[in-house]
């Protein structure tokens, strides 16, 4: 079958298939633009069963565009927490804030607008468009990259920017009137059945008919993405430092990974037992009992932290940290979930 013949098809049989199977996640119960738009950036690097923890809390505290304008950072950070990436949080804020001064508060109904937001690139442009005002633009995703290439048995590299836009043109091409039902159920084929790692299942995929790389036994080669992602490994020693019943935390700087969040005193080397004692004594704390409660191993977009952590209970406080009851960390402190386990 010609190429093209093959992508008519696709439409068709996605819609249905979506429309028959879809979960019942909370983001789809209204389908306003902005809630569209909140969970788009919130499942971006985070599974969706993370996603449904935090996206009600974040919906109830922060219900609109206008909220989301306002609210300060550190409240934001902290609905944010145990997500990452905090910059899609920071980039909502100012999203929200263009909207409520040039569209009055309402979010903007085309791609073109859209994707001049901060935050907001060619997918989410294309999922919120779509999905909000079934504007016929494709919204393409890793799922999306797989299923489209395993059907069509490319074996073209899925990483390589000028593949990426190349699947994006056969999509475009072939995008139906329920733009928005089609890009959500390539999504959902590609979480559900045309799984990642591993074998898809094929048996009960509603494209198996026409699959090349099911047809011609290249589903496990395909998608092909050569481009190994390097990360800088780094050592870190945390210390849960305890006195009485407060915890040692300090606020990391304004810029770079984490900037403005909460963390738990560290250095940027694994110590041993022995050299725990000089650490305190330049932080003009003296030690207790020392506790090694564990290690995390932490996985950022560029760096990975190799953590190990140590509980101490010390007899003095300094004016270096800030000493807090654990009940105000888990409500008022924003911090980063590389941290949490040493909780
Ligand atoms: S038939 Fe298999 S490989 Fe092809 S799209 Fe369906 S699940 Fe993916």
């Amino acid at each position: 079958m010609e190429e093209i013949e093959l992508m008519k098809k696709i439409p068709g049989l996605i819609i249905q298939w979506y429309q028959q199977n879809k979960r019942d996640l909370p983001w789809r119960k209204e389908k306003t633009p902005y809630q569209i738009w909140i969970s788009e950036i919130m499942l971006q690097q985070t599974k969706i069963k993370s996603v449904k923890r935090y996206y009600n809390r974040f919906l109830k505290e922060l219900p609109n565009i206008q909220a989301l304008a306002e609210v300060e950072e550190e409240k934001l950070l902290k609905l944010w927490e145990g997500l990452g990436y905090y910059n899609r949080a920071r980039n909502l804020k100012k999203a929200a804030h263009i909207i409520k001064e040039n569209y009055d508060g309402n979010m903007p109904k085309t791609y073109e607008e859209l994707i001049k937001l901060p935050g907001i690139g060619e997918y989410t442009a294309g999922a919120i468009a779509s999905i909000a005002y079934n504007q016929k633009v494709p919204a393409v995703d890793g799922n999306v990259l797989r299923v489209i290439s395993r059907i069509l048995g490319s074996k073209k590299d899925v990483l390589e920017m000028k593949n990426k836009k190349e699947f994006a043109q056969k999509i475009k091409a072939i995008m139906p009137k329920q733009a928005g039902d089609f890009n959500e159920g390539l999504m959902e084929l590609g979480e559900l059945i045309c799984i990642p790692n591993g074998y898809p299942f094929c048996n009960i995929c509603p494209l198996k008919e026409i699959c090349v790389a099911k047809k011609e036994n290249l589903v496990a080669e395909i998608p092909v993405r050569n481009q190994k992602i390097k990360r800088r490994k780094e050592e870190k020693t945390v210390f849960l430092l305890r006195f009485k019943n407060k915890i040692a935390i300090q606020k990391r700087t304004n810029e770079g990974l984490l900037a403005g969040m909460y963390e738990f005193p560290n250095i940027n080397q694994k110590i041993k037992n022995k050299q725990i004692e000089s650490v305190l004594e330049n932080w003009k704390l003296i030690g207790n009992r020392i506790k090694k409660i564990g290690t995390h191993h932490h996985i950022f977009s560029h760096i990975e932290w190799n953590m190990v952590g140590y509980e101490i209970q010390v007899k003095n406080i300094n004016s270096e940290f800030i000493w807090v009851k654990k009940e105000d960390i888990l409500k008022k402190y924003p911090i980063p979930g590389a941290f949490i386990p040493f909780l």
